[in-house]
């Protein structure tokens, strides 16, 4: 290589010039990013009240840079936090004035720790009640599976109404992280409570939250009402290819668990047509929501 040539034979000069035209392309951006916004989107897993505390302002701040018309809110029931039912009212109050300040945003999803069975029965009908349209992201303080559940799930079955349940970050087939509580829901308990009860709607938390998404895809593949949610902050190549074979087009739903960019992106990257596209990013969700009269259009 002559002194003062660079990598594929061209000078720095010559690089720097094709640097300056890529980073001009790179206005281009406009118009792609005019096509991501140009789809209808549902987030069907997104929080307030943590982090920023405010009542979804700071969340709406990002949605609207990517498009996202209408988010499904919730505000988790953390393990650091007694999880009693005082905890459980307290955010579900804050959910249900968040929805209020953005009713043409926000639906919102009751959270609630299912070890106090008779409470949670009671929160549940109360939230529904003031207009709540499926559960928040319920946490890890009892497994999906746990008879504790049945008649939680059973009374989402009268509803129609989603069920969304954290899974673990951090598993994989070799061993648990650490961190996890041993009452943490594996693919295998969403699997065996899907099966318990078939009218039952399941979905399973951000897949590119950590887990072993790979193995969670395989689990899941014929348990038609589990739907993946395909948020979280890991980029892995190929997370939405692999959730295409396995999950498919119906099952998957878009949804950012407060990683906008990572979230978007991974679905507009993964080179699926228009309408799947559509169906992803909105119309899988708003067929949930349709079954109890809830959808957005
Ligand atoms: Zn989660």
């Amino acid at each position: 290589m002559a002194t003062g040539m660079m990598a594929g034979g061209f000078s720095f000069s010559e690089n720097l010039a094709m640097g300056r035209k890529n980073y001009r392309n790179y206005g281009a951006t406009d118009s792609f990013m005019d096509e991501v916004r140009s789809y209808r989107k549902i987030d069907a897993h997104a929080h307030v009240g943590m982090g920023s505390i405010d009542y979804g302002d700071s969340v709406l701040f990002h949605a609207d840079k990517l498009g996202i018309d209408k988010l499904m809110i919730s505000r988790p029931i953390s393990d650091n936090s007694k999880a009693t039912p005082e905890n459980f009212r307290e955010v579900n109050d804050f959910i249900v004035e968040c929805v209020k300040r953005h009713r043409d945003r926000f639906v919102g999803g009751v959270c609630f720790n299912a070890k106090y069975q008779k409470e949670s029965l009671e929160e549940i009908d109360r939230c529904l009640d003031a207009g709540m349209v499926g559960t928040g992201e319920l946490y890890r303080q009892i497994k999906i599976n746990d008879p504790k559940y049945y008649p939680i799930i059973e009374k989402f079955i009268d509803r129609k109404m989603v069920i969304m349940q954290h899974t673990v970050v951090g598993y994989s087939r070799v061993k648990w992280w650490s961190a996890e509580p041993k009452t943490s829901s594996l693919p295998e308990d969403f699997v065996d409570i899907a099966r318990r009860y078939p009218e039952g709607m399941f979905q399973y938390a951000h897949i590119g939250g950590g887990i072993d998404w790979e193995n969670s895809c395989k689990v899941l593949k014929d348990s038609p009402n589990v739907f993946v949610d395909v948020s979280g902050s890991n980029g892995a190549a190929n997370m939405m290819d692999f959730a295409m074979k396995h999950i498919g087009e119906d099952r998957l739903l878009f949804a950012c668990d407060n990683s906008y960019y990572q979230s978007v992106g991974r679905v507009f990257s993964a080179g699926l047509t228009k309408s799947q596209l559509e169906k992803i990013f909105f119309d899988n969700y708003n067929n949930i929501l349709k079954k109890s009269g809830n959808q957005f259009d």
